[in-house]
């Protein structure tokens, strides 16, 4: 049993997020016909709130499914067998999303990052002149790197492949950024925008979320992978008229009608403001007790997640299950290729200032549980950055 047994659970973690008790109670709600009047209302309701947030004009699937089962729709839909696809390293989730085309029988390339800076549109660019015969049929992109608590350009993207004259699809994963920093499916010219409920939805894992272009779905004829349970077309009518291939999973739905009420009634820029200043404060944290985080440059800081390097000689790991046991708080672990290396912060979703300050003191604290050296103060330079906002 952890020492503190008793209180909340400090989940901080960037996915699965907090549910809000409001989130929680709205799903507890008795089954419902799926077919029947009370579900299309709620199901209108909530096709019409999506679009808001994607910033689009277009129908958002909801597939029954974790986020990945929208990257693999999302290559199914519009690519066939053997396509070339470009991939920007960008940390561990860029190599699943990687691993999950190659599965699929695509023709990657990836470009190497080095894990702590965004895509570099000018390498893409290059990469996509080099490409005459237009072979390249898709750009896939992370917009916030979950590992590494980087973000990228995705309109600095975009004008790298207009101005290479290329007309590959751009496929961007905001399944951590959205909800957290802005984002614009239109206004950005994206093709296919892919999300997930458990993170700046404030949702359990279980529904995924994807926008696509009208050029994206223009390129669907032509598509020759399987598509069986991820057939984009009856989604797409579903949003529009509430019926659903197969079961939706009702329960969930209450709660994304509900945490959307909730995202209205705080608006988009005061949800992305709060996130930036959690982030901030954080940054002020870390760099009040001495550590790096994994993020190189400023301009590509997440609001959503912050990744902190522990000093040489000390297991990331083995520090967060002593904070784990004293404090009862779940900080995420390094993966891939840093894994141990760093430990990660959650800030997003459900998340204010008093919930951040708790769990950095936790994070304090548990640095002189485990002997990991290191400057005091970090707790007190986050609150002068909690207290401006
Ligand atoms: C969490 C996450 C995923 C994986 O989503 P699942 O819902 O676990 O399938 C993919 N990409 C990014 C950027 C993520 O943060």
């Amino acid at each position: 049993m952890p020492t503190a047994a008793s209180g909340r659970y400090f989940l901080q973690v960037p996915g699965p997020t907090i549910i809000p008790d409001r989130v929680a109670a709205a799903m507890a709600m008795p089954a419902l016909d799926h077919r029947g009047p009370v579900f299309s209302a709620m199901a209108a309701r909530i096709s019409n709130d999506l679009k808001a947030v994607f910033k689009t004009r277009q129908p958002v699937m909801i597939f029954p499914s974790s986020g990945t089962g929208a990257w693999q729709a999302a290559i199914v839909n519009t690519l066939s067998a053997g396509d070339k696809v470009l991939i920007f390293e960008t940390g561990h989730f860029s190599c699943l999303w990687k691993t999950i085309a190659i599965d699929l029988g695509l023709d990657v390339t990836e470009i190497s990052g080095d894990w702590r800076s965004g895509i570099d549109a000018n390498v893409v660019e290059a990469y996509l002149r080099a490409d005459e015969r237009h072979e390249i049929k898709a750009v896939l992109a992370v917009h916030n790197e979950t590992a590494t608590g980087v973000t990228s350009d995705i309109q600095a993207l975009r004008r790298a492949m207009d101005n290479a004259g290329h007309d590959a699809l751009l496929f961007v994963d905001t399944i951590s950024s959205l909800c957290a920093m802005d984002y614009a499916h239109d206004a950005w010219g994206v093709d296919v925008t892919i999300c997930g409920s458990q993170k700046g939805f404030m949702l359990p894992p279980g529904l995924s979320f994807t926008v696509a272009s009208e050029k994206a779905l223009e390129r669907c004829k032509a598509s020759n992978l399987p598509k069986g349970y991820f057939r984009w077309e009856p989604m797409i009518e579903a949003a529009g008229n509430g019926l659903y291939p197969y079961t939706p999973p009702v329960t969930l739905f209450y709660g994304l009608r509900e945490s959307l009420t909730m995202l209205q009634e705080e608006g988009l820029e005061h949800v992305f403001a709060r996130h930036a200043r959690l982030a901030a404060a954080t940054r002020a944290a870390v760099a009040a007790w001495g550590f790096d985080i994994q993020c190189r440059k400023p301009s590509e800081y997440s609001s959503a997640v912050t990744a902190v390097r522990l000093p040489e000689g000390h297991d990331a790991d083995a520090y967060r299950a002593i904070v784990l046991d004293k404090f009862d708080m779940s900080l995420a672990a390094g993966l891939g290729k840093i894994a141990g290396r760093v430990f990660r912060i959650g800030h997003l979703g459900y998340m204010n200032a008093l919930t951040l300050a708790g769990a950095l003191s936790g994070v304090e604290m548990g640095f002189e549980a485990a002997n990991i050296p290191f400057e005091r103060g970090g707790v007190l330079a986050a609150m002068e950055v909690l207290n401006q906002g």
